[in-house]
């Protein structure tokens, strides 16, 4: 072989001590307690330090940034050989959302590695991806490996509440650290899926829906319980409550939902005529199985009343009564989302977004969805690569503010019976050290070919 050439570099693997490390950080970064209780209740601080000495350690230099102090984001790039190429963003937080310890089989900030599984929480929420970006840099740098691409990684506190102080406040203050940016690769995806007839399906995520919190309130005229009232508060807002938790969204697909459809239709061998007079997703879902969770919750908006605040005494008629109701919208859907609510509300019941963040959508078709694929089909070559769309949200979508197209990819291959979903926020989240040594090879992989 001739000289090292770039493409030399995107052969190489990662060395043992990758290995070893992705299974340390993560049990460390698990016993940096960092509970983010939402309303400012967290300290991310000594994660954000862990992380930023660990970058030094591969020659970078981090920047610890905070809007409000021991709020911390760490933020670094590492340099690409191709100056005229678009840089990529590379982000995890690194706060977790709380662990109620009396449910849990081992203390939720053990980081306790017990037969071949990291236990602990933020196992795969998602101090798991963090310490993939971790290793990967440092054996990159103990390896000679450049990317192409610029790549700025970020490290971001308050992403289970408000991302105020973290991706949010990075957008917002710190835009020009994110300069040449044009896609971010962070959660949730790319994780084994077992659709219970013996096939693993990795979804990587190409899209969000959009969140609409919502709150309506019902004016009405208070009084005595006994008397005759055909104001009441109460009885207008539970109407218009129940009109929404009963309503029936219309299909909206968009690009991601349909590439989902499409493919997973093809796999299972059954016809997907998105496009027929007569389509009737639900039934194409019920064909699908269990896989059909991947995208029955995008195949629609949605709106789900979650509290209702009212009245402080049985016989007192209360003039107001309030309630939330979590909404999701898809991307391009948005305006129809409000005009429902307007109607479904009727003119009783006023309703406002107590909080809304945007829908996003990054096309399937692209070098970078490829290049993901591949280096997941390198590494489980009997998997089935699908994109899909997340029903929640992420950090993406405040960077989606600098113009940056979020993917959602963070490799793990796990075993039948481990529910990776199910342990997000859940009890006993944890991973294997398997699972981590797989997706330190994909990541490495991957960023090695961006
Ligand atoms: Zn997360």
């Amino acid at each position: 072989m001739a000289e090292e050439q770039p493409g030399h570099q995107a052969a190489g693997h990662v060395d043992e001590q990758a290995l070893d490390e992705v299974v340390r950080f993560t049990s460390e970064l698990i016993r940096i307690d960092t509970t983010n209780r939402g309303g400012g209740d967290c300290r991310e601080r000594p994660a954000a330090e862990y992380a930023a000495e660990r970058l030094a350690g591969a020659g970078l230099e981090p920047r610890l940034l905070e809007r409000t102090p021991g709020r911390t984001n760490v933020v670094a790039r590492i340099e690409g050989t191709d100056p005229s190429a678009d840089a990529l963003l590379l982000h995890g937080h690194l706060d977790v959302v709380p662990a109620e310890a009396a449910d849990w089989s081992v203390d939720p900030f053990s980081g306790e590695i017990r037969d071949g599984v990291v236990w602990g929480r933020g196992a795969v929420d998602m101090k798991n991806m963090d310490a993939m970006i971790l290793s990967v840099v440092r054996g990159w740098a103990r390896q000679g490996v450049r990317p192409r691409r610029d790549i700025v990684i970020a490290f971001t506190a308050d992403e289970e509440a408000s991302a105020e102080d973290g991706s949010g406040f990075l957008a917002d203050q710190h835009a020009s650290l994110f300069e040449g940016c044009t896609e971010g690769v962070s959660e949730s995806g790319a994780f084994t899926f077992h659709d219970g007839r013996g096939n693993e399906l990795y979804g990587i995520a190409a899209g969000e829906r959009g969140t609409g919190w919502l709150r309506l309130t019902a004016h009405g005229r208070a009084g005595h319980g006994s008397k005759v009232n055909h104001d009441n508060a109460v009885t207008k807002l539970a109407t218009a409550i129940a009109r929404i938790g009963e309503h029936r969204w219309p299909v909206r697909l968009t690009p991601t939902v349909r590439a989902a459809l499409t493919e997973l239709a093809a796999l299972y061998g059954e016809q997907a005529d998105l496009d027929t007079p007569g389509f009737d997703v639900d039934t194409l879902l019920e064909k699908l199985g269990p896989a059909a969770s991947l995208v029955e919750a995008t195949v629609r908006n949605s709106a789900n009343p979650t509290m209702l605040h009212a009245g402080y005494k049985v016989n007192v008629i209360p003039g107001q009564a309030v309630a939330h109701v979590d909404g999701r919208f898809l991307a391009g859907a948005e305006e129809e989302f409000a005009a429902t609510l307007d109607r479904l509300t009727g003119v009783d019941v006023d309703w406002e977004f107590h909080h809304r963040e945007v829908a996003l959508q990054a096309p399937v078709h692209s070098s970078t969805y490829a290049k993901m694929r591949a280096a997941v089909k390198e590494f489980a070559p009997e998997g089935h690569v699908v994109p899909y769309c997340m029903s929640g949200g992420t950090d993406a979508k405040q960077f989606s503010r600098l113009g940056i197209t979020g993917y959602g990819f963070t490799p793990l291959k796990t075993p039948e019976g481990f529910d990776y979903q199910a342990l997000f926020h859940g009890v006993d989240e944890r991973v294997p050290v398997d699972a981590l040594h797989f997706g330190v090879r994909v990541l490495d992989r991957y960023l090695r070919t961006a």
